[in-house]
């Protein structure tokens, strides 16, 4: 059997309910080496008035906790105590809250794991609806040495502890306890109270670094449980324990589906070029093949950032740059016996056969040996994983995503995102939302080729209507 690692039963009491405004009077504890327990209890000077509502709950008086040392004091003690333990509390937020606020304000570290009693008893009796200490000192017949004072709520944790360890047998306990715990592998340097902040739905979160410098931008379907997976132990890879060891902070925005999620992913990334993502395109400098419609003329190389997916004949790319874009179809035209010539990508006198033709590399478009429509046929063929596709409608779509309220309209056109409104926002008109940017359906704005593939894959699965225009 495992050995059980080191508990420490422990309980604060203080001066109200926030971490960051109030103030530690009590900490009280009972550690469990093994065999060996140990106990212990030290009234904390919270330097701030005790609410006498506080006075009279927990029988802790301001004249007693004027004469107790503060913080400072018992912290190097405390911090030692806890550092590698696990530290069992009930409501163990609130607690580890408070200890960490104070800890860090005395400038020292505070490395153990956290369990909290609370979802114990909900693992081990999910039949039972109250998991509050009273609850738990009814059901299990625990005797409480007082109550509201640290050391005595403290001890009833550890007697809540050995009647689990007789009803349950220590296999099924420590089973339970690692599935707690495994799931409570949370940054010691982050609040724990933010896991159970992030919203359950799709989004963006955010990990930020000392200083606020942007570390990681992710999307998911479920924000909690993709963050949540990013902290998990069987998960951690050095990447990605690297990654949580810097996260300071954590941020998140939540959307109404999938394909909002990954547009503003994809915006943030480009934005802060987080140093845990992997870089997006540079749009700039991009380019595309154009093949138009006259089969006889060449391919011309255009701007893919100018892209509208309306111009005639098709579109092949994007290539990062003009170099690239020749290069592939030079490759292109090698393996498949296409007309370097009838490309556009060398020149040579009007029926006259083409240097690789001379070789016999060239089956001949150049000298009317093979037709221009098989060649043409051949190319696109060559082609087809790079094409592009045309925007299929005369003007913008309002593509809807979400459900009910949290209902939005993606406005896009011409494979651009104009803007996203409200379900509200959009219900009364057929028009283009009259508030949105005058540039945004313009040629102006730039194509975002991170996003095409996205909105491609939008245009597929989200129930769509078109809009017209608006003309002032
Ligand atoms: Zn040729």
């Amino acid at each position: 059997m495992v050995a059980l690692p080191r508990l420490v039963f422990i309980d604060v009491e203080t001066t109200g309910g926030s971490a960051q405004r109030d103030r530690l009077t009590e900490v009280g504890w009972v550690e469990v080496n093994g065999a060996q327990v140990r106990r212990g209890q030290h009234l904390v000077n919270p330097g701030v008035r005790v609410p006498p509502f506080i006075e009279r709950l927990t029988g802790i008086t301001q004249a007693m906790v004027d004469e107790a040392p503060a913080f400072d004091a018992l912290a190097p003690a405390l911090s030692a105590l806890l550092d590698g333990a696990v530290m069992v509390a009930h409501n163990a937020r609130f607690d580890y809250g408070f200890l960490r606020q104070a800890m860090q304000r005395a400038g020292l570290p505070m490395r153990c794991r956290v369990l909290c009693t609370v979802k114990l008893s909900r693992a081990l009796y999910p039949e039972h609806k109250a998991h509050g200490l009273d609850a738990l000192i009814a059901r299990h017949g625990l005797q409480p040495m007082g109550r509201h004072r640290a050391l005595a709520d403290a001890d009833l944790l550890w007697q809540f502890w050995q009647r689990m360890q007789q009803a349950w047998g220590q296999d099924t306990l420590q089973r339970t306890v690692a599935q707690l715990l495994r799931y409570d592998n949370w940054p010691s340097h982050l609040d724990p109270a933010l896991l159970e902040a992030l919203p359950d739905g799709p989004g963006v979160y955010m990990f930020f670094g000392d200083n606020d410098v942007p570390l990681y931008v992710g999307k998911s379907k479920h924000i909690r449980r993709r963050v949540r997976s990013h902290f998990a132990a069987d998960h951690r890879s050095g990447k990605s324990m690297r990654l949580s060891l810097q996260v300071r902070d954590i941020r998140w925005e939540e959307t109404a589906g999938e394909i909002q999620a990954l547009m503003r992913e994809a915006q943030l990334v480009k934005q802060w070029q987080p140093a845990h993502n992997q870089r997006l395109r540079r749009n700039r400098g991009m380019t595309l093949w154009h093949v138009p419609p006259e089969l006889s003329a060449p391919l011309q190389l255009g701007r893919a950032e100018t892209w509208r997916g309306s111009d005639a004949g098709e579109a092949y790319g994007p290539f990062r740059s003009a170099r690239q874009a020749k290069a592939m179809l030079e490759q292109a035209a090698d393996e498949h016996g296409l007309c370097k010539v009838v490309l556009g990508l060398e020149s040579a006198p009007k029926g006259r056969a083409c240097f690789a033709r001379q070789l016999g590399r060239c089956r001949g478009a150049c000298v009317g040996v093979e037709s221009l429509a098989l060649h043409r046929a051949r190319l696109l063929e060559v082609l087809v994983r790079q094409r592009l596709q045309r925007w299929p409608y005369g003007g913008p779509v309002a593509l809807a995503e979400g459900e009910g309220e949290g209902r939005v309209w993606h406005v896009i056109d011409a494979w651009r995102h104009v803007g996203t409104w409200s379900e509200a926002q959009m219900a009364t008109t057929q028009e283009a939302p009259t508030d949105w940017p005058e540039a945004g359906c313009d040629t102006a704005t730039p194509m975002d080729w991170d996003l095409y593939p996205i909105l491609r894959r939008a245009l597929k699965v989200l129930p769509q209507r078109q809009l017209t225009r608006v003309t002032a």
